[in-house]
């Protein structure tokens, strides 16, 4: 027993050692010799995702690396390397990322391998921005996917079950300003219209909010702001907000990336700094067809009175499709309905999640994979038109089953 917790501090790892090699060849070594073995990154998920019945292995100590490739506007990056570290990096090259999650403490592989999204219209999940990975797989052997390669759309959300992931390439943009404005009064959308016209006010946009009230609390655009253009609020027909939660103590405010003025990119995708930690509490989110989301929201008011007293707040946030088989973005358009939870039971918490996995999944709602995931495989299975041929891949890539744990045999495999 490693004796060490998640993030949340809702799971206690069972791995019997912790793995922590200083290069990508005692990565090799490690899982040849291993009977199982299982990668982690921060330990941010909600779950026992990155745990395992044998060891666990953890890349933080390889020494970090970094090369941008400006003529595929790439960048290659230690997979343990956390998404707000890279952002810095890339910005004083003079470059960026078009999405971030809000937290800019998970590593790229932990992010990318649970189909971990920031919001945006127009861009998908951070697992979409995928243009490479460098990974060990059960033999040992170090083999690099380009996009475009077979295979290469069951890889990148591989919730670990394919292999030790030690390098991933991601797609990049030149640097730009960013600018984040948090607004008031917004009534709830009654359709698809009604929705597209607030997700379409900015570059990314957040609907921050309880499920009893008459209207939406608040919510938060993040406009980019050309080279030239004046630096002022959208004209979004709202008031804006003073404070982005209102009665927020300051010392929580400080936390958040800056407010109401345009700066880098890397400093107002993210919500939160990469120097405060947040208050600890549990998440879970279901991700539905953006087709579907009128319903969605419809349905989740209806039972507001039972979520509300448990909730600290819900995030919706908007991505593009991809193509990636276990994304959560897979082939439609896609809505996360985000539930931050201020209640630490677990059972009170877990009710709570499984009345809303009943009623979101038959819309074609699929429980995030890095947060409280309650249905088991034969649930998740219909979800995902490519499950079967994931399964296929992993079988094929790890017969032996090395790199398998609880929670695939669980959610995955059945
Ligand atoms: C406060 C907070 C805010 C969050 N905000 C968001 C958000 O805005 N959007 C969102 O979508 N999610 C969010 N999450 C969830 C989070 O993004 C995911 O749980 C993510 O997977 C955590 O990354 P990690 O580095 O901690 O990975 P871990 O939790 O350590 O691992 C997650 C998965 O990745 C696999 N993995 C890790 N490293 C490797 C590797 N090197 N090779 C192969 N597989 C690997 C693990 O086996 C496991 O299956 C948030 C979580 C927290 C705690």
């Amino acid at each position: 027993m490693t004796g060490i917790f998640n993030w949340s501090e809702n799971h206690r790892f069972r791995a019997v050692e912790i793995l922590r090699p200083i290069s990508v060849d005692s990565v090799r070594q490690a899982v040849a010799a291993s009977p199982r073995i299982h990668a982690a990154g921060a330990r941010h998920s909600f779950n026992d995702s990155a745990d395992g019945p044998g060891a666990m292995i953890d890349l933080g100590d390889i020494p970090a690396e970094c090369i941008i490739d400006a003529d595929r506007a790439t960048v290659t990056a230690s997979a343990a390397c956390s998404y707000g570290a890279l952002a810095l990096r890339l910005e004083a090259a003079g470059w960026a990322l078009e999405n971030m999650a809000s937290l800019p403490h998970i590593t790229l592989a932990g992010a990318i391998s649970t189909g971990t999204h920031g919001s945006g219209d127009a861009v998908g999940t951070l697992s979409s921005a995928v243009a490479g990975l460098d990974l060990v797989t059960a033999t040992g052997d170090l083999v690099a996917l380009r996009r475009g390669d077979a295979d290469f759309d069951g890889m990148v959300v591989g919730l670990g079950a394919l292999g030790v992931v030690v390098r991933v390439m991601l797609d990049i943009v030149p640097s730009y300003r960013l600018r984040q404005d948090a607004f008031q009064g917004l009534a709830w959308p009654e359709n698809a219209a009604e929705f597209d016209r607030v997700m379409g006010a900015g570059k990314s946009v957040s609907l921050f909010t309880a499920w009893s009230g008459a209207t939406l609390d608040r919510w938060w655009v993040k406009t980019r702001i050309a080279e030239g253009a004046p630096d002022v609020a959208p004209d979004v027909g709202a008031a804006l907000a003073q404070f982005p939660f209102l009665g927020a103590p300051a010392d929580r405010l400080r936390r958040l990336t800056a407010f109401g003025v345009a700066g880098p990119w890397c400093d107002r995708l993210p919500h939160g700094r990469i120097e405060f930690v947040q208050v600890r509490h549990l998440q879970s989110e279901i991700l539905v067809p953006r087709a579907r989301v009128i319903e969605a929201i419809g349905m989740l008011r209806a039972i507001g009175g039972r979520i509300d007293p448990h909730l600290l707040v819900t995030e919706i946030r908007s991505m593009a499709a991809d193509a990636l088989w276990l994304s959560p973005a897979q082939g439609r358009d896609t809505v996360g309905i985000h539930f931050s939870w201020n209640e630490r039971d677990p059972a009170t918490v877990g009710a709570l999640c499984q009345a809303i996995e009943a009623l979101l999944m038959p819309l074609g709602g699929r429980p995030h994979w890095g947060k409280i995931l309650l249905a088991p495989a034969e649930r998740l299975a219909p979800l995902y038109p490519r499950m079967e041929d994931f399964r296929r891949l992993a079988a094929r890539v790890d017969p032996g089953g090395k790199f398998r744990n609880g929670f695939i045999d669980r959610h995955v495999f059945g």
